[in-house]
């Protein structure tokens, strides 16, 4: 499980870029390079819209509309310490820009500065009242922030587990213990392991559903940090060695590369790498010939039911063994730096697989 409120977010973009005065001082080509930046932000090709805002930089370096614009890029490609630069640059050079402070919030939340994204909410929702979603953004925030200070702290070489009571404490050792055995083995299939102890941090049900706003079907969350739910854990320790290698296997592949990974490579990885045999839904989608294209699965399965998540997930890990089976875990690592990198989907596939997608997909089902 992944999360992209991207989608939301582009929307609030479009609004702002329909609403801004035309700047008359601005030469014609850099407020059509404005123009077409913005357009290709709300198509959702961050990437490109990066690359228009910033030659339209070049030409008006001290447009803060403009820098709020690479901010959002950068946002929407996870590069959120370019993001915060942006956000920051936007705002010095016009405090009143509402959306800078909302990307810069979100990017400090991403970058693990809680304490900073609280603060740029509040001057957020002091300056913009009418923004009810920042204030319920950092309503979440600050109940997340105030439970975690009550959080104590198991400390292992790769990970730090936070969790609540004293009686929680068997309960991290274990996720340690499990965690770590999903570490050496996840880590050797694909020859490579994260470069920071991973956070980690156990919730009751009722807390892990209030602050991820994950969908009822969601049995763990990563954004950085990997969230789980601790329903009965202790009672079936299989289950909880499922969650977390799923999970674990979300936090390396963002080690490897922060953006640029489709969802079903993502969430495909992440289960097959959970248990060598596949699961029951696998082994059903197989057999009834139910997958659906991977070109359908590129963005969060977040928004999907429960039925159609178990497809998807269930396409995507039969999609993910193949490429380990056919390729290795080393030449599928090496996909994933590439496209971190930020090289072409196809490009990198043909380059790390030795055939092109196209080929792979067609003869996947
Ligand atoms: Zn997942």
């Amino acid at each position: 499980m992944t999360f992209l409120r991207q989608a939301r977010w582009a929307l609030a973009i479009l609004l702002c870029a329909a609403a801004l005065p035309a700047a008359a001082q601005v030469d014609p080509r850099t407020a059509l390079l404005e123009r077409a930046a913005f357009d290709t932000l709300n198509a959702g090709r961050a990437h490109e819209a990066a690359g228009l805002f910033h030659d339209a930089l070049a030409g008006d370096p001290k447009n803060a509309r403009l820098h709020l614009g690479a901010a959002a890029a950068a946002y929407l490609e996870r590069r959120d310490a370019d993001a915060k630069e942006e956000a920051e640059r936007a705002l010095a050079l016009d405090a009143t820009l509402t959306q800078a402070r909302e990307v810069l919030g979100l990017a400090l939340y991403r970058l693990g500065d809680a304490a900073g994204a609280i603060r740029t909410y509040e001057a957020l929702v002091a300056g913009a009242p009418e923004e009810t979603d920042a204030a319920a953004t950092l309503d979440r925030w600050r109940r997340e922030a105030e439970l975690h200070d009550r959080m104590q702290q198991t400390v292992g070489s790769h990970f730090t587990v936070s969790f609540e009571g004293p009686q929680e404490a068997a309960l991290a050792d274990q996720a340690i213990a499990s965690l770590d055995r999903a570490y050496w083995r996840i880590g050797e299939t694909l020859g490579s392991y994260p470069y920071a102890p991973v956070p980690v941090v156990l919730y009751t049900a009722q807390q892990f559903s209030d602050i991820t706003r994950s969908p009822a079907w969601a049995a763990g969350a990563f954004d950085g940090t990997i969230r789980v739910p601790m329903r009965g854990a202790l009672d079936n320790p299989t289950e909880l060695d499922r969650v977390l290698a799923h999970e674990f296997t979300h936090a390396l592949i963002r080690s490897l590369a922060e953006h640029g990974v489709p969802a079903w490579l993502n969430e495909g990885l992440a289960t097959a790498l959970e248990t060598s045999e596949p699961g029951e839904s696998e082994r059903h989608v197989a057999e009834t010939h139910s997958a659906v294209p991977l070109s359908t699965l590129q963005a969060s399965f977040g928004r999907l039911d429960g039925e159609q998540a178990q497809v998807a997930y269930a396409t995507s890990a039969i999609a993910a063994r193949r490429l380990l089976d056919e390729a290795g875990g080393v030449a599928v690592a090496n996909l994933l730096r590439d496209l971190g990198a930020g090289v072409d989907f196809d490009t990198a596939f043909l380059h790390r697989i030795q055939r092109t997608f196209a080929d792979f997909q067609a003869n996947l089902f």
